[in-house]
């Protein structure tokens, strides 16, 4: 294996300077702490012919190596506290598994003589090479998972250890790039906070770190070179700021940050057992946003009232076979058993574009992907797999406030096709004499423009709409969620936006059906005033968030939010809109605002 990339040209202090870089803020949190460098870029790769007696030999040292890295593998996952983690392990036992690496391995091994530390580097290599050229990021970040399987096998062929990494507790973890492996000895050890130089928003350190609640910069380039275990580091992960050895009064100020930031968030989270009611009364119903039954843990701790958003495609990613009716019957059935008495809103598979899934081969190859077979046109597709999530569902809404929602909806048809696969799903369930529960309450995800703009229509079929802004703002302004080189335009005060959003809730008004909020605009402090403002009264958004939005309710009049959406009315750009909104939230919630996903911008300036 070539190794992981080395760090690339960068200007090199020397190592006793001051040293300042900006990041992506990955995972929120102010922290300063002694480094712990984790470099493990590299792996020493002994190359070398095998004479032909030697070859069943190497291929019986692969497949040993390939069963103690399953298993290794094994143990750590069931280390780990959160749902996520588990996942992406389990790609990589699946990647470890898989009969195209082996078969690739064991052919370099037979035909070309390698020995086995070779073949693996040359595969892994190759399949790094193929993934590097994808055009979507996601799979481009497969390639860190190849890499560190790859390390692995390396490690256990030459009889190391794979990479134990034993950071001191309280220390900050820096690195070249972490596996989730490393994540979980990051959580086992109590470090505090965590550096590496690659990775983004979406890379697993970030998603990792999240769900650990542990602060995290990602994309600080030309680091590592910079620090040593040992050196004095401040991670500012709200601004998404590292300074290696900074001044004593730099120390000084961003320790009373991190104190201040700890202290806020404790405060919030004693009271997350407390209803969000404004001052004047109205309640706010705050659910969580989830994709495994782990994640259910962190939404009952930080207090939500349920579920608003089940990811349920997640069921469906890294495996060889679909999920059975009995397998979503269970997992239904415990996440209602966990949360109840509060609602589960499961919202059928969301698979396709950004979440691609082998097993539906035919929606691969898409020149469009986003504006392809995807989401409910899938589902719509894939009949017999989705009747047996729909009877799943039904069967296990017997134990609980169970709801089902069907998304990226677009038309009056669609719906109609989607509710009469309820239907049939329930006479199924019917004729072979299953229990199950009768009616569920049904819903719609409002996430194509369509929907929006004729949610009075499709309001009168469902007994709920749950807005998904990711999608809604991402087809409305025709702009990528996923394209760095346009983010600057995704705008969720763009007065399109916000007029969608009102006729969805005044839709929801003039017929009595709730309407509710998911995407990621529901978890940014900066905007909750305008979402209740604008008639909002039930926010799914992911379970950290939840504390600091009901804190933030609880100090709020409805009437502060209504005024506010008169004053944004008055403006037709989004920047005037953001200009209104960030002058009054920074003043009147300063704290609030650091814990948002907007935090860099709302703190800015
Ligand atoms: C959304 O589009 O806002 C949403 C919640 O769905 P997802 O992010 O899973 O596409
Ligand atoms: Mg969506």
């Amino acid at each position: 294996m070539s190794a992981a990339a080395g760090s690339g040209p960068h200007t090199v202090a020397p190592l006793q300077d001051r040293f300042e870089r900006r990041g992506v803020a990955a995972s929120p949190g102010v922290v300063v702490g002694l480094a712990h460098v984790v470099d493990r870029r590299r792996v020493h790769v002994p190359r070398r012919h095998v004479s032909k007696h030697e070859i069943e030999g190497e291929v019986k040292r692969f497949r040993v190596a390939t069963r103690r890295a399953l298993e290794d593998l094994e143990g750590i996952k069931g280390r780990l506290p959160h749902g996520e983690h588990r996942q992406i392990l389990k790609a990589q036992q699946l990647m470890l598994r898989d009969p195209d690496l082996v078969q690739d391995v064991e052919t370099r091994i037979r035909e070309d003589g390698r020995n086995a530390e070779w073949a693996v580097a040359q595969s892994t290599d190759a399949v790094c090479e193929t993934l590097s050229k994808a055009s979507d990021a996601r799979f481009r970040e497969r390639q860190f998972d190849v890499t560190f399987i790859a390390e692995r096998l390396l490690r256990t062929l030459r009889d190391e250890h794979p990479g134990e990494v034993a950071p001191p507790a309280g220390c900050l973890v820096i690195a070249y790039d972490l596996s989730p492996a490393d994540m979980a000895q990051m959580h086992d050890h109590g470090v505090a906070g965590l550096v590496t130089e690659i990775g983004g928003q979406t890379s697993h350190t970030a998603i990792m770190a999240r769900a650990l609640e542990i602060p995290a910069v990602a994309g600080v380039e030309g680091l590592i070179d910079q620090v040593k275990t040992g050196d004095l580091v401040v991670v500012d992960a709200v601004h998404g700021v590292v300074i290696v050895r900074p001044t004593e009064h730099e120390a000084g100020v961003f320790r009373g940050e991190a104190r201040r930031y700890r202290a806020f968030e404790d405060r919030v989270q004693k009271e997350h057992g407390l209803l969000a009611t404004t001052e004047d009364g109205f309640h706010v119903a705050l659910r969580a946003n989830v994709a495994l039954n782990e994640d259910l843990e962190s939404a009952v701790f930080h207090g939500a009232e349920g579920v608003g958003l089940y990811r349920t495609e997640y069921i469906y990613l890294n495996r060889s076979d679909p999920p059975s009716e009995e397998e979503h019957y269970q997992i239904a059935k415990s996440a209602l058993q966990r949360c109840a008495p509060y609602p589960v809103t499961f919202r059928t598979f969301d698979l396709g574009s950004d979440k691609p899934c082998e097993l539906f081969a035919h929606a691969h190859d898409e020149a469009n992907p986003a504006m392809g077979l995807r989401s409910l046109r899938l589902a719509l597709r894939e009949e017999n797999h989705f009747l047996a999530q729909l009877r799943g569902l039904l069967r296990a809404a017997l134990h609980g406030p169970a709801r089902i929602m069907l998304p990226l909806v677009g038309s009056l048809d669609e719906l109609q096709t989607g509710l009469a696969m309820i239907n049939e799903a329930r006479s199924q369930l019917e004729h072979a004499r299953v229990a199950h529960a009768g009616e569920v309450p049904t819903g719609i995800m409002i996430e194509v423009p369509s929907a929006a703009l004729i949610a009075d229509v499709l309001v009168q079929h469902v007994d709920f709409m749950s807005i998904g802004t990711n999608d809604l703002i991402q087809y409305t302004l025709a702009i990528d969620r996923e394209n760095d080189e346009v983010n600057y335009l995704y705008q969720p005060l763009h007065p399109a936006i916000l007029r969608l959003l009102r006729m969805v809730c005044e839709a929801g008004v003039r017929y009595d059906v709730p309407v509710s909020i998911c995407g990621e605009m529901a978890a940014d402090p900066l905007f909750t005033w305008v979402l209740m403002g604008l008639g909002l009264r039930e926010f799914s958004v992911n379970p950290a968030a939840v504390p600091v939005l009901k804190n933030l309710i609880r100090a709020t009049t409805m009437a502060d939010a209504e005024r506010m959406v008169r004053e944004v009315d008055k403006t037709p750009t989004a920047q005037g809109a953001e200009a209104i909104v960030l002058a009054e939230m920074r003043e009147r919630f300063p704290e609030h605002l650091l814990h948002g996903a907007g935090a860099s911008s709302a703190t800015a300036g």
